[in-house]
């Protein structure tokens, strides 16, 4: 599964035994299980599928198939669906982007790819084989629709825009999905979150179960694996085949180690022309790359024997020799899948209703869209704003900027807009194209603070990071090289189950040693406030390449900073330097080596950084950055960022039962903890601020030990605003306030 992310252009450390921190594999497999859980049917389904298949490549004649690309049309056309679930990042990938993905797909399953030439032919123990010979043409070609579900005028991409681009699960398919009958669906998003220390790049549903039509079926992949161009590995052969190698899972493929709990059973993969091989990805060896070794082999015990085929798309190997080819009995099944299990996919009267019956490229009306990398700012700031629009070529502009300078722009990029007054704006973009107009308006879009910021200055928490959620409140990373970003991972938290690290970068690949990083606050008030406070977690191992890196001269640094003036000054309030930066140990135990990835196993890894009292100016408009410098150490980790006023004397119930409630404010829910040391009759109810009941979240006897309630907005139907959890133990009441957001 070559091309996976980064996995060609770290082909050499792989090689010298180094792993690197982000490599992406293919989560069908975990994906499937999944399905099985909750669907045990599905077991039924795949075991029928197996055995149906079994039964029908008896019948296969291996000149039934050519090895080439036929002259004539693709026997099977399916009509293609890419939707983009982006937050207005660089996961709203462009037109082009998807376009490179769509043909790169018909080269793959028409067996026209430009590396075919790497392709194996050669005696091995003696015996010739050609894996080229065995290279054949899938006759299946890819077409984004032309007609929607509602027979409207499309360009088969649709954009919708969500701040849980980077779940990529399948409830997030649900926010745009065309009928799996008619339409493949592909969906590209920003990260596939699972947990797990191996990164997702993508993956498929399988053929069978759900009576064909599940409204999770398809693909999904995140952006910087779809296509070639943009994002996605630009200009860089060999090409990301991870779509490909999604699609072949769609139409029936399983990776060709299927079955190595088998040891080298000869039909894993339940096709008999790709040689057994055993693999099992681990975060050190996600992938394999193996091209010096033209005769690696896994299994041995095969007649004749035969080197593992890592030309093979299904397969996980990496590097310029692999993942070019699908072998004839792999199109044998994947066209058995077409002619029984996605059969209305094909069908003439779905490729005329769906428009792409003719391949006609047929202009649309444009869809306007448009985003700004900076949202909040100061009164006297300017903001930039890109034009998204798309559906079909656009010819003319109009911008509206109500409470900006200037007010209006015609062209694409309309250039800097100034908003001198605090308030909340709407911005309009009206696009037009030669068939039509669009017109859209995001209301509240721009959030300018005032010279004195608003925010209440009483105590103020919220892990960002588990809400996935920072850029709506303001916080902004910033880069001075930004070709090593900030990432959030779930593989590791302080608290709430994720957090965001800095990936190490230990080789300067990525050009990061001695670049500088940052973490920026949204404008606080802290006018008459003598006990406020600024804190932080983090988790770092230095390296032991780090001198050679830096030349000795670089070290790491963590400083915090204030400003006043809306971050045109900062004044350093925080240092803390290469000696004591490690989290891990001091000396020779603050370091790690590169090969390894440092993930910390327990709070007792992280430190706290903690600015208070005279540090914290007394201001009505406080901002503050986290700067980290990276040396080439090893990755850094940040979360349970804190701000707001030291809390005064707690309800004493409430400190003996270390009762919690995290994160306040929320967004969509939080979670109630608290401890009780024996058996106690226990009432928790929820109040409005006019002390209206709203609920009863726990009423009756309760064990001795630590106890969660998560309350969720949609639960008792929340709006912005305060509300009280009243709690009663055993006869002894407290309230707590908690906030929506
Ligand atoms: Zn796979």
């Amino acid at each position: 599964m070559k091309k996976f992310l980064l996995a060609a252009s770290f082909a050499i450390i792989s090689a010298s035994g180094y792993s690197q921190v982000k490599v992406n594999s293919c989560g069908t497999d975990q994906h499937h299980q999944n399905l099985v859980s909750e669907h045990p049917e599905l077991l039924e389904a795949k075991k029928k599928f197996d055995a149906d298949f079994k039964e029908y490549i008896k019948t296969y004649k291996p000149s039934d198939k050519n090895s080439l690309k036929k002259a004539s049309a693709p026997k099977y056309i399916i009509p293609v669906v890419v939707h983009v679930l982006h937050n207005y990042g660089s996961e709203n990938i462009s037109d082009a982007q998807i376009q490179s993905e769509i043909n790169f797909l018909n080269q793959s399953f028409r067996n026209l790819v430009s590396d075919s030439t790497n392709r194996r032919q050669d005696t091995f123990n003696g015996v010739f084989y050609s894996y080229k010979q065995l290279a054949a043409d899938a006759e299946v070609e890819f077409r984004l629709a032309r007609k929607d579900p509602k027979g409207n005028c499309t360009n088969g991409i649709v954009r919708v825009q969500t701040p849980l681009t980077n779940k990529g699960n399948d409830d997030l398919k649900q926010l745009s999905v065309w009928d799996t009958k008619r339409y493949f669906n592909i969906w590209v998003v920003r990260g596939i979150n699972r947990g797990n220390t191996v990164g997702i790049a993508g993956y498929a549903q399988f053929p069978m179960g759900f009576n064909n039509g599940a409204s999770t079926d398809g693909i999904i992949v995140i952006h910087n694996e779809f296509g070639n161009i943009g994002t996605s590995n630009p200009g860089q052969t060999p090409k990301v085949t991870t779509s490909t190698h999604e699609a072949g899972h769609w139409l029936g493929l399983y990776h060709p180690f299927q079955t190595q709990g088998e040891t080298c059973g000869l039909d894993g993969d339940e096709v008999l022309d790709t040689p057994p091989t055993i693999f099992s990805a681990t975060s050190n060896e996600p992938l394999r790359n193996k091209c010096a070794d033209k005769r690696y082999n896994t299994c041995t015990n095969e007649i004749p024997d035969l080197p593992d085929m890592q030309e093979n798309y299904m397969d996980y190997f990496i590097g310029n020799c692999a993942s070019n080819m699908f072998t004839k009995q792999q199109v044998v099944r994947m066209h058995y899948v077409l002619d029984n299990y996605r059969r209305t996919l094909w069908q003439e009267d779905n490729l005329i209703s769906t428009g792409v019956k003719d391949n006609s490229t047929a202009t649309c009306s444009p869809i306007a869209s448009f985003s700004t990398t900076t949202r909040i700012t100061c009164a006297g700031n300017k903001i930039s704003f890109t034009d998204n629009s798309y559906n079909s070529n656009i010819t003319a502009w109009k911008w509206s900027f109500p409470g900006g300078t200037p007010a209006t722009a015609t062209t694409k990029a309309p250039g800097q807009i100034q908003y001198d007054n605090p308030g909340t704006y709407e911005v309009t973009l009206e696009v037009t194209g030669p068939n039509g107009t669009s017109s859209v308006t995001y209301k509240d879009y721009v959030v300018i603070q005032p010279a004195a910021a608003n925010n209440p200055s009483g105590y103020y928490t919220a892990d960002w990071w588990y809400q996935n959620n920072w850029y709506d409140k303001g916080w902004v990373f910033e880069y001075e090289n930004d070709k090593n970003k900030w990432v959030r991972t779930a593989a590791t938290s302080f608290n709430q189950n994720a957090c965001m690290m800095y990936p190490k970068d230990p080789f300067n690949l990525s050009s990061s040693v001695g670049a500088l990083t940052s973490l920026i606050s949204p404008s606080y008030n802290f006018q008459g406030v003598s006990n406020g406070y600024f804190s932080f977690n983090y988790a770092f191992a230095q390296g032991t390449l780090s001198a050679d890196i830096g030349g000795g001269a670089t070290k790491e640094e963590l400083r915090v900073y204030t400003s006043v003036d809306c971050g045109k000054t900062w004044i350093s309030r925080a240092a803390i330097g290469s000696s004591t930066i490690s989290t891990i140990g001091t000396g020779t135990a603050a370091q790690l080596a590169s090969n390894i990835n440092f993930v910390p196993a327990n709070q007792s890894k992280w430190k706290e950084v903690k600015v208070e009292g005279s540090s914290i100016p007394n201001n009505s408009n406080v901002k503050f950055k986290i700067e980290f410098k990276y040396a080439g150490g090893n990755n850094f980790y940040l979360d349970n960022v804190k701000l707001g006023t030291v809390t005064g004397i707690e309800d004493e119930l409430a400190k003996q039962i270390k009762f919690s409630v995290q994160p306040n404010p929320f967004n969509y829910e939080t979670t109630i903890s608290y401890e009780l040391n024996k058996n106690e009759d226990v009432e928790i109810r929820l109040f409005d601020i006019a002390g209206k009941e709203l609920g009863v979240l726990f009423s009756g006897d309760q064990a001795a030990g630590i106890q969660e309630f998560q309350i969720s907005k949609s639960q008792f139907n929340l709006q912005s605003g305060l509300y009280f959890v009243n709690m009663n133990i055993g006869g002894q009441k407290f309230s707590k306030k908690i906030v929506v957001e």
